[in-house]
C-alpha cells in the first residue's frame, strides 16, 4: 500500500524546531510520508538554516519565498502559492504548527480543499484579540480536524469554545520532546558561553538570557523602551545576554537606541537551537516575551521573567518558575527581574513525557492509513 501524504507547512523558527520532532518520526514511518512546505516568513541563515542543520531535518520540498509586508499581504501571497502547492500535491493531510502567518495560510488554503488539517500546539489561549498569534491559533483551531494539545488548559480552551473531544488529542508538547531529544546533549563547556565567558566575563549560573521580538513590544515604543531600560539597569546587577531578533534589531537602530543598549548589555545576533540551549540551560534567569522560550526557561529549571501582559503557559505562572512583567515602565519591569533571582518553582510536570511527536503520529497513522 502506498503511504498517506502529509504536506507540513513551516516559516518561522519556532515551527523548524517543533517541527524537527514530529519529521524524526515520520521520516520512519512506512504508512505517512512528508512533503515539507517553507514559506521563507523567516528565511536569514541564522533564523532558518541553522535549525535544519542541527535539528537533522531535511531541507524542504518546497521553498517560497514569502516574507516581509503587512499580515494581509504576508498572508495572502502565502495563501496563493500554498493552494498551488496543495493543488499539485493532492496530500490526505495537511500538518501546521503554533500560531504564525504560515500557520493560517495554510490552514486556509487546506480547508477550502477539504483536506484535514492537523494542528499541533492546539488550544492555547492569550484571550487578547489584539495579538496576531491569537488570531492565527483561534482560526487554525476552528478548521482543524485533529487538535493536538500540549497540556490540560488547552484542551479546556478548546472544549469551552466547542470543540468535540474527538477532535482534541492530548500529546504533550513537541518542544518538550525537542528538549529530551538535543538539549540533552549540550553542556556548559566551549561554544557560545564559553566565548561570553573569554570575552565579556560570562559565567555559568550568573547571567540574564534575554530574548524580545513580539510586535505588542517591539512596534510599541514605550513598552520596548521600558524593557531596553530595565535590562539595561538590570545590567549593573548581573551580565545581561541579548540574542537579538532582526526585527527588534532594526527597530531599535531606528529609534538609535541599539548602540547605547550595547553599551549596557552583551548583544547577539540570533543564535542556532543548541547555542540557545546552552545559555537557556546555563542562565541564572531568563527574560523574555517568547512562548517557547517560557518553556524551555522551565525544561532546564531556570526562573522566567515574561515581558507581556498575559501569557499562554499559565501553569508555570501558577507553579512559581514565571512571572509576568507587563512592560509599561522600566521600573516595575526591574523589580520582576530582581525578585525572580532564584525563585525556583514547584515541581510539576505538565507537558507530557516527550513522547508527543510519536503520538501524533500514531494518530494520524491510525486514522489515514
Ligand atoms: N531560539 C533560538 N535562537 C535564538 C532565540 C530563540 O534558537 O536566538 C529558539 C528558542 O530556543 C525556542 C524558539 O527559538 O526554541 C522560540 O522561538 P521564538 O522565540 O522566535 O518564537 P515563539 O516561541 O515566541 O513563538
Amino acid at each position: 500500500m502506498n503511504p498517506k501524504k502529509i504536506v507540513t507547512v513551516i516559516g518561522a523558527r519556532p515551527q523548524f524546531i517543533k517541527a524537527s520532532a514530529v519529521s524524526a518520526v515520520l521520516a520512519e514511518s512506512d504508512q505517512l510520508c512528508e512533503i515539507v512546505v517553507h514559506t521563507g516568513q523567516h528565511f536569514d541563515a541564522n533564523m532558518s538554516d541553522v535549525f535544519f542543520a542541527e535539528l537533522g531535518m531535511r531541507p524542504p520540498a518546497y521553498q517560497c519565498a514569502i516574507h516581509g509586508g503587512t499580515h494581509g499581504d504576508m498572508t495572502g501571497r502565502m495563501l496563493i502559492d500554498i493552494e498551488k502547492i496543495l493543488l499539485l500535491e493532492k496530500p490526505d493531510a495537511v500538518l501546521v504548527y503554533g500560531d504564525t502567518n504560515s500557520t493560517l495560510a495554510a490552514s486556509l488554503a487546506a480547508v477550502k480543499l477539504h483536506i484535514p488539517i492537523a494542528h499541533v500546539e492546539a488550544g492555547l489561549r492569550s484571550f487578547n484579540m489584539r495579538s496576531p498569534e491569537e488570531i492565527n491559533r483561534i482560526l487554525t483551531d476552528r478548521v482543524s480536524r485533529w487538535l493536538f494539545t500540549p497540556n490540560n488548559e488547552a484542551g479546556t480552551h478548546l472544549l469551552s469554545e466547542g470543540a468535540s473531544s474527538d477532535r482534541i488529542h492530548q500529546v504533550g508538547d513537541v518542544m518538550f520532546d525537542v528538549a529530551l531529544r538535543h538539549g540533552a546533549r549540550v553542556t556548559s563547556d566551549g561554544g557560545v558561553l564559553g566565548r561570553l565567558r573569554e570575552e565579556h566575563g560570562v559565567r555559568a549560573g550568573e547571567y540574564c538570557l534575554a530574548t524580545i521580538h513580539r510586535a505588542e513590544n517591539t512596534d510599541d515604543p514605550v513598552r520596548l523602551t521600558a524593557i531596553v531600560e530595565a535590562l539595561s539597569h538590570f545590567s549593573r546587577d548581573i551580565k545581561v545576554v541579548l540574542p537579538l531578533h532582526p526585527r527588534t534589531r532594526n527597530t531599535l537602530a531606528e529609534q538609535g537606541k541599539l548602540q547605547a543598549l550595547q553599551n549596557a548589555v552583551v548583544v547577539l545576533a540570533p543564535l542556532g537551537y543548541l547555542a540557545m540551549v546552552q545559555l537557556e540551560k546555563y542562565a541564572g534567569i531568563i527574560a523574555t516575551d517568547s512562548g517557547g522560550v517560557q518553556k524551555e526557561a522551565f525544561f532546564y529549571r531556570v526562573p522566567c521573567v515574561t515581558l507581556r501582559d498575559e501569557t499562554e503557559w499559565t501553569e508555570l505562572v501558577d507553579a512559581g518558575w514565571n512571572r509576568l512583567a507587563p512592560p509599561a515602565d522600566a521600573t516595575s519591569v526591574l523589580q520582576s527581574l530582581q525578585a525572580g533571582l532564584g525563585r525556583m518553582g514547584e515541581d510539576i510536570a505538565p507537558y507530557g513525557s516527550g513522547d508527543a511527536a510519536a503520538r501524533i503520529v500514531e494518530r494520524l497513522s491510525d486514522e489515514l492509513a
